[in-house]
């Protein structure tokens, strides 16, 4: 394709105009050193920019445990066929309140609570309660967890959970034993019990087609998330997928606003994970700092690790000069 097409494409997703799948792909196919590539990430970024009102977000995930997992996600390092953790780790109460509260006195703007499959549903909901009476009243708090139903919806939102994020992910169904309708059968469920969704491109590697990430960024606008945004695949040691190896910094940069164009002005904020200043100078606006277990990791505490810390995080953002923003997340209210 010309290189004034996929400027037309691009000026089409600034005008607030819906892209077709085709375009979508046009754009995840231009070669990433490219006059092209840098202008859908400056549009990327301005778009992000009005969108978000310009002010970025820095949200805090706690992993509460890493047991072997038997859904066998092949890029998760908790999943049971990559036998990471040979002695699992589960956080006690007081280590949550611990890393939630020093989550909130760096200034995260929301916190979120993660479990493994094994993890029971009544014992997180008991910890979310916990985890809300120990913070501000108007902390934001997001749960990801394993696929549930309406009721189970219900009671999130009964212990004062906000909203989730969930993703049907790359390759889901076949490096996951999870169907993507159970994925999305979840997200329903959330919408349905007033929880607000938040989701994502990811995780991305070399392996996956155009028409995939196409397929998947669809899936994302069509939940009109909170933030959607693109995380690549980590590898972990010793995992299947080990073999493809990962895609660059600079090409998720790319992908970061190549998502943005796609989802419009809809979604608030735009995300990319693992925290990075490339894809936040291409409009990437909400990064994660990160505590306990990490099924990107294979350290039981992230934070001795791969894991960021908010102001960490922070500087990401200096560098890309994004302003963060102060207080409480305004999007799950
Ligand atoms: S990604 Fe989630 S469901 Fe999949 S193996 Fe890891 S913990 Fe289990």
């Amino acid at each position: 394709m010309l290189a004034s097409d996929i400027r037309r494409i691009v000026d089409r997703a600034r005008a607030g105009k819906q892209l077709g799948p085709d375009e979508i792909g046009e754009l995840f196919s231009v070669p990433l050193v490219s006059e092209e590539a840098y202008y859908i990430q400056y549009v990327g970024r301005e778009m992000s920019r009005e969108a978000s009102g310009g002010k970025a977000e820095i949200h805090a995930q706690i992993g509460i445990d890493n047991q072997a997992c038997p859904n066998n996600c092949e890029f998760c390092s908790f999943a049971a066929c990559n036998g990471v953790f040979k002695k699992p780790s589960i956080a006690s109460l007081e280590e949550i309140l611990e890393r939630a509260r020093d989550f909130e006195k760096n200034g995260a703007n929301a916190i979120l609570l993660m479990t493994t499959v094994a993890f029971p549903f009544e014992d997180f909901i008991v910890i979310a309660r916990e985890v809300k009476r120990h913070l501000q009243e108007d902390t934001v708090l997001i749960a990801n967890l394993p696929d549930f139903g309406y009721q189970e919806a219900m009671a999130l939102k009964d212990a004062g959970v906000n909203g989730i994020y969930h993703a049907v992910r790359l390759g889901e169904g076949e490096v996951t034993r999870i169907e993507p309708a159970k994925r999305l059968n979840t997200i329903k469920a959330a919408k349905q019990a007033g929880l607000k969704v938040c989701t994502c491109l990811e995780p991305v590697g070399p392996e996956h087609t155009i028409e995939e990430l196409v397929e998947k960024t669809l899936i994302c606008r069509d939940i009109e998330p909170v933030f959607s945004g693109a995380g690549r695949r980590i590898s972990v040691p010793g995992s299947r997928l080990e073999r493809f190896g990962m895609v660059s910094e600079a090409r998720m940069a790319l992908y970061v606003a190549v998502v943005r164009l796609a989802m419009g002005y809809g979604a608030p904020l735009n995300c990319t994970h693992e925290p990075n200043v490339p894809a936040a100078i291409a409009g990437a606006d909400i990064i994660w700092a990160e505590a306990g277990t990490n099924p990107r990791d294979t350290d039981q505490k992230t934070e001795k690790s791969r894991g960021f810390n908010v102001q960490r995080c922070r500087q990401i953002f200096k560098e890309a000069e994004w302003e963060v923003y102060e207080g409480p997340s305004q999007y799950f209210l």
